[in-house]
C-alpha cells in the first residue's frame, strides 16, 4: 500500500479525494488509470456514501441508488484500463423499468417496449398515443444536446454556457419538466408518469428546468439495470479495481481541513496527520467542504444560501415470504402531486398524505434476503432540515408507522406480520453522517439558475489544483450524473498532471 504521507516531491503527481461516495470512486478510478497515484479518504467506515449498505439479520439493504441507468458510464470505468465491468459486477436489466400505481387502481407498467407502452397509454387515455410519441422525441433531443453533448464537459467560464445556450433555449430549458410533458400528454396520471423522474435526481418537477425530461429518453435508451448482490456490490466492485490499479482507500477517515498556500491547496488533514498532495478533489457536500474543510465561510455562505433538494425518510425493512405481486421499482402515488410535491419543497411541517417509491429487489435478486424472506425499502420524499425543522426523533418513528400501515393496507397484507427487521433514516441522518447541508439528499437543487455553469465549477474558481466530483458539481446528483461529473474532474485533473514535469 502506498505510504501517503510521502514526500510529494518523491512522486509528483499525487491527489486526494475527499469522499467514497460514487463520484469519487470514479474520479479516483479515472485518476488512478491514468497514472495518478490516487488516495480516498472517507469518513464512514464502508464506501458508497449515498449507496452504504446495511445488512441486518441476514438481509441486505442497499440504503439509497438502486435504479442504474446509463450502464455505459460504468462500463467506461473499466474500460479505460482494459478490463471489464464484469469481472467485479453482474448487472441485470429490470423489466418492467417501474410500476407505477395510483390510489383509484390504475397501473402502470413502464418498460422499453414501444407497443406495450401505447398498449397502456391507450388504455388510459387514447388521445395521448401520440402525444407521448411527440414527447419521447423532446426528450431524446434534450438528452442529445444536455447528456452526450454537456454531461461530462466541465462549466469553467461563462463562455462555456453561453456556447450551450442556444441549444438550451432551442428546448426551451426554461420551462419545468412537467410543463413540457403536459403539453404533449392530456392525461393527468400519464402526466405524473412521465414527470416524476427528476423527482430521482432531487429536482421538483414543477420548477426543475425541462431538460431533467432527458431522464426518460435515458431509461429508454439504456435501460434500467441492477447488480446483482445489490448496489453495494457495485461499490465492492470499484472499490476492488480501484485497488487492482494500484489506488488506495482509508476507510472511518474522516477529512478535518484542506491546507492552502496563496491560490493552491498543499495538503489534507485527517487520521491525526498532515498528508501532502498535488492535487485535492473533494466528493463530500459542497457547504461542508468550503465551510468546515476549506475554512472559506463566505464561499460557504453563498453556497449555503443556493436552493437545496429536499430530503428524503427512508425505511428498510426485511420480511418473511415473498411477495410475487410486486414488481423490483414501484412508485405509488398518494391522492395528491402538485400539491403535495409543493408542500415538500416550501413547508415547514410533514403533509397528511405521501407519494412512495417502493424498492423491492428480492424480486429481482434473492440473494438480498435469506431463504424464504424478502428484502425492501420504501422512501418519502420530505422537506429539508432548512424547510422544515421537524425533530426526527420523536416524529421518525411515529412517521415510519403510518407508512408501514399505508403500504399494509393497500400494497403489502400481513406486512406487519411478516415484520423481521426494520429501520429507518431520517434528514438528520443525511445531515450527520453524511455532512450533508440541511440533510438534502441531493445537494443543490437541480434548477436552471443552478446548473451547468451556474453550479459550483469541478475545479474552484481561485485555489488552481482543487476540485469537486459528485452531486453537487456538474452536472448533478444520480449514478450517471456523479459519474458523469467524475468524467469531467478527472479531464482537468489529468490534465493538469500533464502539464507537471515528471
Ligand atoms: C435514498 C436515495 C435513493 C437514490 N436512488 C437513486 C437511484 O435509484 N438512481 C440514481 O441514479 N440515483 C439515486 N440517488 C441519487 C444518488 O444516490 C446520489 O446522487 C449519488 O450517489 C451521490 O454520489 P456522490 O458522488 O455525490 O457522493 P455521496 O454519496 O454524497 O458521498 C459523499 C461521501 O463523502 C463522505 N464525506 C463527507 N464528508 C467527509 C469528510 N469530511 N471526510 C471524508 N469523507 C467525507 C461521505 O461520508 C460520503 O461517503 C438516490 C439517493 C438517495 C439518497
Amino acid at each position: 500500500m502506498r505510504d501517503t504521507t510521502q514526500d510529494p516531491a518523491a512522486s509528483p503527481r499525487t491527489a486526494a479525494v475527499i469522499g467514497a461516495g460514487l463520484g469519487g470512486l470514479a474520479l479516483a478510478i479515472r485518476l488512478q488509470s491514468a497514472g495518478i497515484a490516487t488516495t480516498v479518504f472517507e469518513k464512514r467506515d464502508k464506501p458508497g456514501g449515498r449507496a452504504y449498505v446495511y445488512e441486518d439479520a441476514g438481509f441486505t439493504f442497499d440504503a439509497g441508488p438502486t435504479v442504474i441507468t446509463d450502464p455505459d458510464c460504468l462500463r467506461k470505468l473499466w474500460a479505460l484500463s482494459g478490463r471489464r465491468i464484469e469481472e467485479h459486477v453482474d448487472l441485470m436489466p429490470v423489466t418492467p423499468f417501474y410500476r407505477l400505481c395510483w390510489e383509484d387502481g390504475t397501473v402502470f407498467d413502464y418498460a422499453d417496449d414501444q407497443d406495450e407502452i401505447d398498449r397502456q397509454i391507450r388504455a388510459i387515455s387514447p388521445a395521448d398515443v401520440e402525444g407521448y410519441r411527440r414527447f419521447l422525441a423532446y426528450s431524446r433531443s434534450v438528452y442529445r444536446e444536455g447528456y452526450e453533448k454537456l454531461g461530462t464537459v466541465p462549466f469553467l467560464s461563462f463562455a462555456s454556457m453561453m456556447r450551450a445556450a442556444p441549444q438550451l433555449m432551442r428546448l426551451q430549458s426554461w420551462r419545468s419538466v412537467h410543463a413540457k410533458v403536459a403539453d404533449y400528454i392530456r392525461d393527468d396520471h400519464l402526466r405524473q408518469a412521465f414527470s416524476f423522474h427528476s423527482l430521482l435526481v432531487g429536482g421538483n418537477p414543477f420548477a426543475t428546468s425541462s431538460i431533467y425530461a432527458l431522464i426518460h429518453a435515458l431509461e429508454r435508451q439504456g435501460g434500467v439495470w441492477f447488480a446483482r448482490g445489490g448496489t453495494g456490490a457495485l461499490i465492492r466492485g470499484m472499490v476492488a479495481l480501484l485497488r487492482e490499479l494500484g489506488g488506495t482507500l482509508h476507510l472511518s477517515a474522516p477529512v478535518e481541513g484542506i491546507e492552502t498556500e496563496g491560490r493552491r491547496v498543499t495538503a489534507i488533514r485527517a487520521m491525526g496527520a498532515r498528508h501532502p498532495f498535488d492535487m485535492v478533489a473533494s466528493n463530500a457536500d459542497v457547504v461542508h467542504t468550503y465551510r468546515k474543510l476549506l475554512g472559506d465561510a463566505p464561499r460557504g455562505d453563498r453556497l449555503a444560501a443556493k436552493r437545496h433538494s429536499m430530503s428524503l425518510f427512508v425505511i428498510y425493512f426485511g420480511l418473511k415470504g415473498e411477495r410475487r405481486d410486486l414488481r423490483h421499482h414501484m412508485v405509488l402515488f398518494g391522492p395528491r402531486y402538485r400539491e403535495l410535491i409543493h408542500e415538500i419543497f416550501t413547508a415547514d411541517g410533514l403533509a397528511d398524505d405521501f407519494s412512495l417509491y417502493l424498492h423491492a429487489p428480492s424480486v429481482t435478486d434473492p440473494s438480498l434476503a435469506p431463504p424464504g424472506h424478502s428484502a425492501y425499502y420504501v422512501l418519502s420524499p420530505v422537506p429539508h432540515l432548512g424547510t422544515a425543522d421537524i425533530d426526527w426523533d420523536t416524529a421518525g418513528p411515529a412517521y415510519r408507522d403510518r407508512i408501514l400501515d399505508y403500504l399494509e393496507a393497500r400494497y403489502m397484507p400481513g406486512l406487519r406480520r411478516d415484520l423481521v427487521t426494520v429501520r429507518h433514516f431520517t434528514p438528520h441522518d443525511f445531515r450527520d453522517e453524511l455532512n450533508a447541508h440541511l440533510g438534502s439528499a441531493f445537494s443543490i437543487e437541480p434548477i436552471l439558475r443552478q446548473s451547468a455553469w451556474f453550479r459550483p465549477h469541478n475545479r474552484d474558481d481561485r485555489l488552481s489544483n482543487m476540485y469537486i466530483v459528485g452531486a453537487g458539481t456538474h452536472p448533478g446528483a444520480g449514478i450517471p450524473g456523479v459519474v458523469g461529473s467524475a468524467e469531467a474532474t478527472a479531464g482537468l485533473m489529468i490534465a493538469a498532471a500533464a502539464a507537471v514535469p515528471a
